[in-house]
């Protein structure tokens, strides 16, 4: 055939009348139809997403849940069965038919109660992780009440598109992570402060978006923007956890203990409180009387807390997850040939340094950082091919004053 006869086999345009004609085997397709077909395919696996949502839940029951968040996290059980309900209920909410019989099942925003560093932003980002959908971690000290310095509520939102690369649709099933909710509760006993600005208005900023509403977001953000155009985000499908160490909750729980005791004195006397992790015992009412307005609590019904890390933990942290610091490390070491062993001794060295300078998890990584500059500085270009670092050479390594350093940004 000669080369202006040759036609699309789609619609049957001959070549001259294309920009291109593709060949295939016996048939040839045009720069027009190939677009259609690309829209074609693009509305198919939008309709294909909500299939998609019930091929999941088929494949992730709670236990599966539990199962994935036990390669990333080590302990902290009852937050990750609680999680995995909450996760695995909130994809039943999204795959609920339309209302047929009056039985709305309603959000299962979750907070999570425990100190810095237990946790909680890497339990959010794993579930984001898994579920393969965009995640907003977001301070909740930096929002304000629209008006004041600060950024408003819908900020958040906001970074959520950006996570989601604005794909609203996205987006709009997405995990927002509120990192320290425990700092706008109310501070009325404070009388220095005589204008609330990020305690009770932030709160009642936030209902709307945790239970579910229509939000105009501003897609590059707040102030500095103004004439952009807003987006339409609905927070209905959107999961929200909320997380802080709520500080002095203890006291609260105490008390609350100490008063149950009393009136039920007999029968409860013989229940030994486990004074090392009070969080275990909390209730939704503590989070009342530490200063969330119970409006706010009702919309994050799902409560569960963090269990402080001892040693033992620590020293999984450094070794176990599927990602765990000294994997990298010899993942790092490895591409320069040379092979990273560590000791137990250096290892229990690193966890004891970790809680007596209290650095917690996070200060693992800098703890290793240190031990491992000059080796990762050196090794590289010299002929040495292996690295043994022993209790004795992690001392060495590590001074008083880098300690004090450390402690100090911590
Ligand atoms: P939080 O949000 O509670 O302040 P993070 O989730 O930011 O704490 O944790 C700080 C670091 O410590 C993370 O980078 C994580 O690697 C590590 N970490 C903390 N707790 C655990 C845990 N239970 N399992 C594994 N790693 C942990």
């Amino acid at each position: 055939m000669a080369k202006e006869e040759l036609e699309c086999s789609f619609c049957g345009r001959k070549k001259p009348e294309t920009n291109l004609l593709i060949a295939g085997l016996d048939a040839h397709i045009c720069d027009r139809c190939i677009e259609q077909a690309h829209g074609i395919v693009l509305e198919e696996s939008k309709q294909s997403d909500s299939s998609d949502l019930s091929a999941e839940l088929k494949l992730r029951k709670p236990q599966q849940i539990k199962a994935f968040l036990d390669e990333y996290i080590i302990g902290q059980g009852v937050t990750k069965k609680v999680m995995s309900v909450a996760v695995y209920n909130h994809y039943k909410r999204l795959l609920q038919p339309l209302s047929q019989d009056d039985i709305d099942i309603q959000k299962s925003n979750i907070i999570m109660v425990g100190q810095t560093g237990t946790g909680k932003t890497l339990m959010a980002k794993t579930i984001a992780r898994m579920l393969n959908v965009p995640l907003a971690i977001v301070d909740a000290t930096v929002l304000t009440e629209a008006g004041y310095v600060g950024e408003d509520v819908e900020s958040i939102l906001t970074r959520l598109l950006q996570a989601a690369d604005y794909n609203l649709e996205k987006a709009e099933k997405g995990i927002v992570f509120i990192d320290e909710i425990d700092k706008i509760a109310r501070k009325s006993d404070n009388p220095s402060i005589t204008r609330d600005v990020s305690g009770e208005g932030v709160q009642q900023a936030l209902l709307k978006l945790l239970e579910g509403t229509v939000v105009n977001v501003p897609p590059k953000g707040g102030r500095k923007h103004p004439d952009q155009k807003f987006i339409e985000v609905n927070t209905e499908n959107i999961l929200f956890i909320a997380g802080g160490a709520f500080d002095g909750i203890e006291r609260v729980i105490t008390k609350r203990l100490n008063m149950q005791a009393v009136g039920y004195s007999a029968s409860k006397s013989d229940e030994v409180i486990d004074q090392d992790n009070l969080l275990q015992y909390i209730i939704p009412k503590d989070l009342k009387d530490f200063g969330l307005i119970p409006e706010i609590i009702g919309r994050l019904p799902v409560l569960t807390h963090m269990d402080p890390l001892d040693a033992n933990t620590l020293r999984a942290i450094l070794t176990e997850p599927k990602n765990a610091i000294i994997k990298q490390y010899k993942k790092l070491f490895a591409m320069d040939d040379i092979e990273f062993t560590i000791t137990d001794g250096a290892l229990e060295f690193i966890v004891n340094k970790a809680i007596e300078y209290k650095l917690g998890a996070r200060g693992l990584r800098s703890l290793c950082e240190e031990i491992l500059t000059d080796a990762m500085f050196e090794l590289p270009s010299s002929d040495e091919k292996k690295l043994n670092v022993t209790k004795t050479y992690a001392e060495d390594k590590l001074t008083k004053t880098t300690l004090k350093k450390l402690k100090a940004v911590s």
